[in-house]
């Protein structure tokens, strides 16, 4: 996420320097080191019927539940269909994920989703379980839209739900103990309301006249670390999920008229009436995140077999060409600087966010009062190289976004100057760096007192978040590349991305690998700039 600024920022891109042309990517090896296991020793493994012909719901559970409509396309597609060729085999490095089967049915008028759910999860927590939980945030914020679980099925058995948080917890029990490495399988069915012009949450759960927009809506199992589960109320600013990657099935059934745009891969469409059923698959990402649309219209480039396209109003088509040439520059430079980027697509939507923009895996959103304003121009370059950093620092590597907000935002500020470095020049870097991080830290000591970045979101008012984490966070990095050189930095970051691949890093991961990478203890750097 990047908050809008109250400031204009006027960077000397273009006219102070031409963009450099990039060697192009090379084509990463497959087959990284391996990962440690998710599951815990005697883990059950459990066979896959993922990707498989979509198994019969449990027909008492939901009798209204349409029939399937014949498939247009085989029913079988591959676990894999979401990434790249060479890293098709990802999946199986991560055992025991969660998966998710998800049937939604989008009313005619886009203000309601009837939701049909499977859940498999199996107990990696290496403790006994009373039950697990489901983090509900269509609730996090009252008055605007909202979910309903009508019932959750545990084989034969209707589960106990117990809400908590605000509504944004729940917790099911279904009468028996659920032991490490064993699996549970659960049904829910629910409803969604999709509340007009929402203001919440800036704005990112609502819909409007030209985009619909689903963020994480659906119930989703929280990751459980060295803290336990993670139930925290967010708050009204900041980012809330913090989840396990997983691997995700899901069939969207929506008017004709509208497209979809989602994470993964589309890999059925199923017209049936005036309908179409849209099947993705999505895996190994920790979050499913949806838009619909009857107004936007596309542009779309590759970057070897990526593809990356821009969404954007018809009246906004100059801005959303420039916002692809971004993407595909960014995702260029962080290729190279950081790793390669696993998946097949990766989506930009022009949005009626009220925040800069928003990261969800294969998908960013970038507000459109961005593409509207020219005056803006270098801050929707820096919204949108800011939320495509996302995607390895966020989505690949994941980590808690609510207790160490730092971890993915202020390395991914840091790493949207490397875009502008590695496209523009240092001079160009600097710049923001000077301009952008600089003043918003003396900004934010001046009305603060000097905050460590390294706080819970929650810990700081809103501005102060802005200030401490995005401005002051991302001068940490620099003060570790100034003191370990580039050669460290960078592989310390390409160390730190390969080995949390899909995982959820801490904070003491990523000075570990600054600190092997440079045979150098940067310990006194974080605790003066980030802290804690
Ligand atoms: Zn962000």
């Amino acid at each position: 996420m990047l908050r809008q600024l109250a400031v204009l920022f006027i960077l000397c891109v273009s006219a102070c320097a031409a963009p450099t042309p990039l060697a192009p990517t090379i084509a990463p090896t497959a087959s990284p080191a391996p990962l440690p296991t998710m599951a815990p020793a005697g883990a059950t493994v459990l066979p896959s019927d993922f990707g498989k012909t979509r198994p019969t719901l449990d027909a008492n559970a939901a009798p209204t539940l349409p029939t399937a409509a014949p498939a247009t396309t085989p029913a079988t597609v591959g676990a894999d269909a979401a990434l790249r060729p060479q890293f098709s085999q990802d999946l199986e490095r991560l055992q025991n994920e969660t998966r998710y089967f998800i049937q939604w049915d989008v009313s005619d008028d886009l203000g309601e989703i009837h939701g049909r759910q499977r859940v498999h999860y199996v107990n990696r927590t290496g403790k006994t379980l009373d039950g697990i939980y489901l983090r509900l945030f269509a609730n996090a914020t009252p008055g605007e839209g909202g979910i309903e679980i009508h019932q959750i099925m545990v084989g034969e058995r209707q589960a106990d739900i117990t809400l908590s948080q605000n509504d944004t917890v729940a917790h099911v029990a279904w009468g028996e103990p659920l032991e490490p490495g064993r699996a549970f399988e659960a049904t829910l069915d629910y409803t969604i309301k999709i509340p007009k012009d929402a203001k919440g949450r800036y704005g990112d759960f609502t819909q409007t006249s030209w985009l619909t927009t689903l963020p994480t809506i659906y119930p989703i199992i929280p990751a459980y670390d060295a803290q336990g589960w993670h139930l925290e109320t967010p708050p009204e600013y900041g980012d809330v999920v913090y989840a396990d990657s997983s691997a995700y099935d899901v069939v969207i059934d929506a008017p004709a008229e509208y497209q979809v745009i989602a994470s993964g891969e589309l890999v059925q469409e199923t017209p049936q009436g005036n309908r179409i059923a849209r099947r993705f698959i999505a895996a190994p990402m920790r979050d499913f995140n949806a838009n619909l649309t009857d107004v936007l219209e596309k542009t779309l480039a590759a970057v070897d077999d990526i593809t990356v396209t821009s969404w954007y109003k018809p009246e906004d088509a100059a801005q959303g060409k420039r916002a692809l040439d971004w993407a595909v520059n960014a995702l260029r430079v962080y290729e190279k600087r950081f790793g390669p980027y696993p998946f097949r697509s990766l989506n930009v939507v022009e949005s009626p966010t009220t925040a800069g923009g928003i990261e969800y895996p294969g998908v960013v959103t970038v507000a459109s009062n961005l593409y509207r304003d020219a005056g803006q121009t270098s801050f929707f370059e820096f919204a949108t190289a800011h939320e495509v950093a996302h995607q390895w620092f966020y989505s690949v590597v994941g980590s808690d976004q609510v207790n160490h907000p730092w971890l993915d935002e202020a390395l991914v500020q840091y790493a949207t100057t490397v875009y502008f470095e590695d496209r523009y020049g240092l001079a160009v870097a600097e710049q923001i760096r000077r301009d952008y991080f600089e003043a918003q830290y003396q900004d934010g000591k001046s009305q603060y007192g000097n905050l460590p970045a390294g706080l819970p979101v929650g810990a700081y008012d809103e501005n102060a978040y802005s200030k401490f984490v995005y401005g002051k966070g991302p001068l940490f990095f620099q003060a570790v590349r100034d003191q370990i050189g580039d050669d460290a930095f960078f592989r310390a970051l390409q160390n730190y991305y390969r080995e949390f691949k899909y995982l959820n890093a801490q904070p003491q991961d990523l000075i570990h690998a600054f600190n092997q990478a440079s045979g150098q203890d940067i310990t006194p750097l974080y605790l003066a700039w980030i802290g804690q």
